[in-house]
């Protein structure tokens, strides 16, 4: 068995030894002579699944007791629009911080329901950094503040998490949720599609704090209401099922084996550093994001020439070392190092980087 290196951005790697349990429960799950696919979401045997999901999730996040966490589906775009419908009910007004192509995505998607304001963005640059916002930045009569806390396709992440003061900040954590521990009590909702740090596509979780649930616009569609899924335990309709199990794997995986997020972030600080400190001294490849705003998940950087660019994508997914491109609007290269790609996936990716650049 051949397995490759994936760097995709998402949907992403997961941990081989979750994987291998995936397999080895696939036609019979704990004796219920049934796959996990297969089960019905109100039998008991699923219910369990899904509750140790949601304590595992509140166990490694250190999630207050005042706050929901709810597993839904539509991916983090449909909470572009689900964000407003709920918040956005008391001024009719937002905050947005555009650092990228989501946040600038979600910032749009809140335009059709009431007044957003763009409080900054690094659009000026690329969305290669991040701006520095305080709290005297935001409108005080705000109903949130939008950020879009890892920025994937540019490689960039918050260094830190901006002071809201009574307004609830909202963040988009797709691409960085789980690689280190969050104080979640400074958010007033989280979210993010699973694809990357959780689970396989299919399930988007939102960890939402219990007083801004219930504020649903009128006429909004039911399954846009964070209260209907809050009440019958994300069991409204059927959830997805077998991405909630994987979840619960992958929550496993990272208590039992890594021993929490703080060795998760210790890690995934090492990676990170093991790839940033190889391209800094390069002489052929270059990072595009420097200093503080790195992102430790999306590691993107360029050669200056797109031949040469094209060359060492296409030697490097023949050496094994796979989806290394750049996303198609930005060029260049994006390794995405998530929670599961081992730390000799990295080792083995600069030894490949250096022949590379020696034989170039
Ligand atoms: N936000 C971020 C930060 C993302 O990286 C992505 C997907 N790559 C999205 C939102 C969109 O997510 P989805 O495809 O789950 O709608």
């Amino acid at each position: 068995m051949a397995r490759v290196y994936n760097f995709s951005a998402g949907p992403s790697i997961l941990p081989e030894t979750v994987l291998a349990k995936a397999a080895s429960e696939m036609l019979d799950y704990n004796g219920s002579g049934q796959s996990v696919m297969e089960m019905s979401h109100r039998s008991p045997v699923y219910e369990e699944i899904i509750n140790d999901c949601q304590s595992l999730l509140r166990k490694a996040m250190n999630i207050p007791d005042n706050y929901k966490v709810l597993f839904l589906q539509g991916g983090a775009s449909s909470q572009f629009a689900m964000v407003p419908l709920n918040l956005m009910n008391k001024n009719r007004k937002a905050d947005y911080l555009v650092t990228g192509q989501f946040a600038k995505k979600a910032k749009q998607e809140a335009e059709k329901f009431g007044e957003v304001r763009v409080v900054a963005s690094s659009a000026d640059k690329q969305f290669t950094y991040i701006p520095e916002v305080t709290a005297s930045d935001f409108d005080k009569d705000a109903d949130y503040v939008h950020i879009c806390f890892n920025n994937t396709i540019f490689g960039t992440k918050y260094p830190y998490i901006p002071e809201t003061g009574a307004i609830p900040l909202v963040a988009d954590m797709s691409s960085c949720i789980l690689s280190e521990p969050f104080d979640v009590s400074k958010f007033g909702l989280i979210y993010a599609g699973a694809q990357k740090n959780m689970a396989p596509a299919g399930l988007t979780v939102v960890i939402v704090r219990e007083d801004l649930i219930g504020n649903v616009r009128e006429g909004a569609p039911t399954m846009f209401d964070y209260k209907v899924h809050a009440d019958n335990d994300s069991m409204y309709n059927t959830p997805p099922c077998y991405s909630i199990y994987m979840c619960k794997l992958v929550l496993e995986w990272i208590l039992n084996d890594i021993g929490g997020l703080e060795k998760m972030k210790e890690r995934n600080e090492k990676k990170a550093k093991m790839l940033y400190d190889y391209l800094d001294g390069s002489k052929m490849f270059r990072a595009t994001i420097q200093g503080k705003n790195r992102s430790m998940m999306n590691v993107t950087f360029v050669t200056g020439d797109a031949d040469l660019d094209k060359k060492f994508c296409k030697e490097a997914a023949a050496a094994g070392f796979v989806n290394l491109k750049g996303h198609r609007s930005v060029g260049g290269m994006r390794a995405s190092i998530y929670n599961a790609m081992p730390v000799e996936g990295i080792e083995k990716l600069v030894d490949f980087m250096k022949a590379f650049e020696a034989n170039n």
